[in-house]
C-alpha cells in the first residue's frame, strides 16, 4: 500500500477473481464461462461497431434496453444495462443499502461491495445442507441480496419463497441476483410490476457467452431504475461500450441458440453429477452451470491442485465451511469427460 492510499479503503480486501492463467492451455472449468462461442449476429454487430469506436456509446443504451424489455416482457424504463452484472450489483448496494443481509456462503463480491461502500452487513448462515432458509429473511427489515440459484452451491429457492421474502420486506429493496437462472431456475422478473422493492439482476456472461464483453442488466420498478441511473450518471454514463451494447442486442435476437446451449449444459450437468457420484463424490443438486462437489477420498485443495497439474482448472475456496469442496463449471461433454478421466487418475494414484 502506498502512503497515499486513503484511510477510507485501507482495510478493504478486494474480490479475488478466478484464475485466468496464460502459462498453458487448460480445460477451463473455474469461472463459469460458457464453452460455446457467441452467435454469428453478435460477431457481426461487434465488428460493425468496432468501425465507429471514435464515437461515444449511447448513454441511454436505448437499442439494448428496448430489446431486453421485449424479451423479458417489461418496459424499457424498468431496465438498466451495466458493465457486467457486478456493476449493477455495486450500484444497487450504493443506492439502496444502509444495512444489508446475505447468506454466509454466497457470491464473494457481496461483502466486498458492502465494505467498499461502508455498509454494515449481516451474513446469515445457510442450513447444514447449504440451502437458504427463507424464514431467516422474512420480515428482516434490511436490504437483502440473494443469488438464486446461489453460488457456489448451485441450489435454488422456489419463486414462492422469493416472493414471501419480497412481500415481507416492503420497506427494503430485495435484490435477486439471477446470474445463473437460465440453467433451470425460476426468474422473479414476472414480479416486478407487483412489488416496487424488487430488483432482479442478470448477466450475459454465462448463458449468453459474452463474459469477455462485460454486460449485465437490472430489471425492477422504474423508480428503482431511476435511482440506479442517478448512481450510474454519477460514476460512468458510458458504462457499456458500443460494441458490447450492440452485440448484446444482437444476442437477444438469437435467443434460441443460447437457450439451446443452456439445455446442453443442463444435460452435461446431469452426466457430470452422475459420473462424480459414481466416483464417490457428494454433489449438491445444482440449477446452475456448475456443480459443487466433495470427495471423502481427497481434500478440496489437494484435488484442485492435482487437477491443475493435469491441465484442468476448477475453483477452490478456502473459507472453512466449504474448503472440502470444489466448484466445477459445466462445459462441453468432451471437457467433462477429460475432467472425470483426470479425477479417476488422481484417485487411482492415491490408492496405489
Ligand atoms: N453474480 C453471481 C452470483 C456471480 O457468480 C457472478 C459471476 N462471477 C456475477 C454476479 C457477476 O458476473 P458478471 O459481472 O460477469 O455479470
Amino acid at each position: 500500500m502506498s502512503k497515499f492510499f486513503t484511510s477510507k479503503y485501507a482495510s478493504l480486501t478486494p474480490y479475488t477473481p478466478g484464475e485466468q492463467p496464460r502459462d498453458m492451455q487448460y480445460v477451463k472449468l473455474n469461472t463459469n464461462e460458457s464453452p460455446f462461442p457467441p452467435s454469428p449476429a453478435v460477431l457481426k454487430a461487434a465488428a460493425e461497431q468496432a468501425g465507429k469506436l471514435q464515437l461515444y456509446s449511447d448513454p441511454e443504451l436505448s437499442t439494448l434496453r428496448a430489446q431486453l424489455a421485449e424479451v423479458y416482457g417489461v418496459r424499457p424504463d424498468q431496465v438498466i444495462a451495466t458493465n457486467g452484472s457486478d456493476e449493477v450489483l455495486n450500484f444497487a448496494f450504493m443506492a439502496f443499502a444502509d444495512e444489508i443481509a446475505f447468506p454466509d456462503i454466497t457470491y464473494g463480491f457481496y461483502p466486498v461491495f458492502a465494505e467498499l461502500n461502508h455498509i454494515p452487513y449481516q451474513e446469515i448462515p445457510l442450513k447444514a445442507d447449504f440451502s437458504i432458509d427463507p424464514d431467516d429473511y422474512v420480515n428482516l427489515n434490511k436490504t437483502i441480496v440473494i443469488a438464486n440459484p446461489n453460488a457456489p452451491t448451485g441450489l435454488c429457492l422456489s419463486l414462492a419463497d422469493i416472493e414471501r421474502i419480497i412481500q415481507s420486506n416492503p420497506n427494503n429493496v430485495v435484490i435477486v441476483d439471477e446470474a445463473y437462472v437460465d440453467f433451470g431456475g425460476e426468474s422473479a422478473v414476472g414480479l416486478v410490476d407487483k412489488y416496487d422493492n424488487l430488483l432482479v439482476t442478470q448477466t450475459f456472461s454465462k448463458s449468453r457467452s459474452m463474459a469477455g464483453a462485460r454486460l449485465g442488466f437490472g430489471i425492477g420498478n422504474e423508480k428503482l431504475i431511476a435511482d440506479l441511473n442517478t448512481i450510474r450518471y454519477s460514476t460512468n454514463p458510458y458504462n457499456v461500450n458500443r460494441m458490447t451494447e450492440f452485440a448484446g442486442a444482437a444476442a437477444l435476437t438469437e435467443n434460441g441458440y443460447y437457450m439451446a446451449n443452456c439445455r446442453t449444459i443442463m444435460e452435461n450437468r446431469a452426466w457430470t453429477t452422475e459420473a462424480l457420484e459414481k466416483l464417490g463424490f457428494q454433489v449438491l443438486p445444482s440449477m446452475a452451470n456448475f456443480v459443487f462437489a466433495k470427495s471423502d477420498k481427497i481434500g478440496g485443495e489437494a484435488l484442485y491442485l492435482a487437477l491443475k497439474q493435469r491441465g484442468v482448472l476448477v475453483r477452490h475456496f478456502t473459507k472453512a465451511r466449504i474448503k472440502d469442496y470444489n466448484r466445477i463449471t459445466i462445459g462441453t461433454l468432451e471437457q467433462m469427460k477429460t475432467l472425470i478421466t483426470a479425477i479417476q487418475d488422481i484417485l487411482q494414484t492415491l490408492s496405489s
